[in-house]
């Protein structure tokens, strides 16, 4: 073979192992596939309007054809931070809070992440679909169920806060059935997916008449045109 194939194909080796040897994520934790990373104000659920920074972890096989961040999906396309560089970056700010969400955040071990950044001071909550079993330190936890894989019984159990997209009018009865499945204490709230709200909104405006056990939760800062 050629010097110069034979390197061109060698240098193609070397790039396919740095790309699989960038994706074996670590159990520990240490290790995380970040997408993006930013400070700015929850928009929706029991925090809305609280600053936060936020980590967005990639990676999910949910599958939810609404979902608005399907970039996330594919982990390998997301870089390996250190868990220590992510909570660095977040003490930087002087909201005390983080939301780390995805992606389905809970794929990966956050055991480490989070203990590291309460160890700063900083308050820690997920937004997760629930479909992976829970790790993590959190003062709050945020379920957002999906259709597609459903929540695992512990964060069921352990969340602070039931947030249902509403997509069609069936999905009040389904986040009824979710609503038995969380602890008393639970908030619960019906949220319109984004593409639909004009038309959901008033039914979940109605239905929260009826049912005051349940909040609006809107996205408030895509109203607000701000990340
Ligand atoms: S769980 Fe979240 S990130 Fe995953 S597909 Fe559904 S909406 Fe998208």
């Amino acid at each position: 073979m050629h010097i110069k194939h034979r390197s061109v194909l060698l240098s193609k080796y070397i790039c396919s192992l740095n790309y699989k040897m960038a994706h074996q994520i670590p159990p520990d934790g240490t290790l995380l596939p970040l997408m993006e990373e930013f400070y700015t104000i929850q928009g929706e659920g029991y925090h809305s309007g609280k600053a936060a920074y936020f980590i967005r972890l990639g990676g999910c096989d949910v599958g939810c054809h609404w979902c608005d961040v399907k970039e996330s999906w594919d982990a390998e396309l997301h870089p390996l931070t250190h868990a220590d560089t992510i909570i660095e970056n977040a003490s930087l700010h002087p909201g005390k809070a983080v939301v780390i969400t995805g992606g389905e955040p809970l794929i990966y071990n956050l055991d480490y992440l989070t203990r590291g950044l309460q160890a700063r001071g900083i308050k820690t909550f997920i937004e997760t679909s629930g479909a992976y079993p829970l790790s993590g330190n959190w003062d709050w936890i945020c379920l957002s169920p999906k259709k597609f894989k459903g929540p695992k019984r512990e964060v069921s159990l352990a969340a602070g806060e039931l947030k249902v997209i509403v997509f069609n009018k069936s999905d009040f009865a389904w986040a009824e059935e979710h609503a038995l499945l969380v602890s008393e204490n639970c908030k619960l709230y019906l949220q319109p997916e984004w593409s639909k709200a004009t038309v959901i909104t008033p039914l979940i405006i109605d239905y929260v008449k009826q049912n005051p056990q349940w909040e609006i939760s809107l996205q408030t800062h895509k109203y607000l045109n701000i990340p």
